[in-house]
């Protein structure tokens, strides 16, 4: 029952709404046309779905420390902030970022591990790491003014067509679509699509509907009412369909299928890991960071030396950490007292990480390797990038 053949079922389905609610549509597409012409919405229809998202969106949008500006830079940093996170997550370290970084130039002149710094907390980092290398390309190509295009802007680093399109009609109002999470499930819901949304099929459908819906002006009031629609009222669970504004002409709300569309995702299977991850002073009382390298966890960020072990005691610390603490740094070590066991999760994975006190016993780390492994003042871990648990773990250490 999934996959493009049920969509032009649906389609037709939604064409026989549209055409009782909304009196003077045109016919229905024809359903013998090939299946890139069947999605042809009456335009009388988007008409009216246009008016009343418009209008609910100027009485409802949530005031936005990124909304109203014409500065394509700051919609641009607000956009790959909400990749993955909260609007009430970012908004603080939106404007912290802004204050720090006003231009395009100025991301561009600073270090990545400062950039990495003021992300810190977000998660997901290598996003920031991307928002610096776009800032030096743009600097580079650009003359650092933020270019318009949709091909130059889908050219820079992490910036793909949903982000190219959301920065270039929310700044320019260029008539171009989105589809993230929201406009998918609001979408799909106004299709009544029963299929993947995430196969090949399904997204080619949403990315053509969203094309189609879009309004000659207020593009971008346009594109951020679907997302706001899709955050406030057309939620995954129990959507305010009485509330909505869009609720006429929507056939998902009508069949009342709203809790089989979209269709839900596949769980993600969680794999459980331990960690070790030891606090390496030397005499002086430095401790030893590490950089995590790329292609590794949280790459460019610093932490503790940390190991994967397979033993998951804790206050007994396994042996072989010891080990795989010198093959890491090159140092050898001895373990102290347990500190603190941390779970934390990062993509598909839960981690279990065992922290613990250590000495350096023997062992140098070469001046060559000053940008992988480093002694440092406790003082001097506030100023310095560091992963989720490295931070957690620094404040557990200063404040111990
Ligand atoms: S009527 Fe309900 S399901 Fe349809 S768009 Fe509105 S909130 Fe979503």
């Amino acid at each position: 029952m999934h996959g493009l053949p049920l969509t032009v079922v649906r389609v037709y389905w939604t064409m026989e709404a549209i055409r009782r609610l909304t009196p003077h549509t045109p016919p229905s597409p024809r359903m013998d046309a090939p299946a890139a012409t069947r999605l042809q919405t009456p335009a009388r229809w988007r008409a009216v779905l246009a008016t009343r998202l418009l209008a609910w969106f100027r009485e409802h949008a949530r005031d936005l420390p990124w909304r109203n500006t014409p500065d394509l830079y700051a919609i641009w940093v607000s956009e790959i902030m909400l990749q993955q996170t909260q609007v009430v997550t970012v908004i603080p370290y939106f404007e912290r970022f802004l204050a720090r970084f006003p231009t395009v130039s100025a991301l561009a002149a600073a270090k990545e591990e400062e950039v990495l710094r003021w992300w810190e907390g977000l998660g997901y980092y290598r996003r920031g790491r991307q928002l610096h290398a776009a800032a030096q390309v743009i600097v580079a190509r650009h003359a650092g003014e933020f270019p318009t295009t949709f091909e130059e802007v889908v050219a820079l680093p992490g910036i793909g067509r949903y982000t190219a399109g959301a920065i270039l009609s929310i700044g320019r109002n260029a008539r171009l679509p989105i589809l993230e999470a929201n406009t998918i499930r609001v979408l799909s819901r106004l299709l009544a699509y029963e299929g993947d949304v995430y196969s090949t099929a399904g997204q080619k459908l949403l990315w053509q509907f969203a094309e189609e819906l879009l309004p000659n002006r207020e593009v971008g009031h346009f594109n951020q009412a679907l997302m706001e629609l899709g955050a406030l009222v057309c939620t995954p669970r129990a959507p305010a369909c009485l509330e909505c504004p869009l609720q006429k002409l929507c056939p998902t709300h009508q069949a009342g299928l709203t809790a089989r569309i979209p269709a839900p995702k596949q769980k993600t299977r969680y794999e459980e890991l331990t960690e070790a991850a030891v606090v390496v002073k030397d005499r002086g009382g430095k401790i030893l960071v590490r950089r995590c390298q790329p292609g590794e966890r949280w790459a460019g960020l610093w932490d503790f030396p940390r190991v994967a072990i397979s033993s998951p005691g804790a206050e007994q610390p396994d042996p072989a950490v010891v080990a795989a603490v010198r093959k890491l740094t090159g140092l050898e070590v001895e373990l102290g007292a347990h500190i603190a066991t941390l779970k934390h999760g990062v993509t598909r994975f839960r981690i279990t990480l065992h922290c613990y006190h250590a000495r350096r016993r023997r062992g140098k780390v070469a001046a060559a390797q000053h940008d992988a492994l480093r002694w440092i003042e406790a003082s001097e871990l506030h100023d310095l990038p560091l992963c989720t648990t490295g931070r957690k773990l620094s404040a557990l250490i200063i404040a111990g």
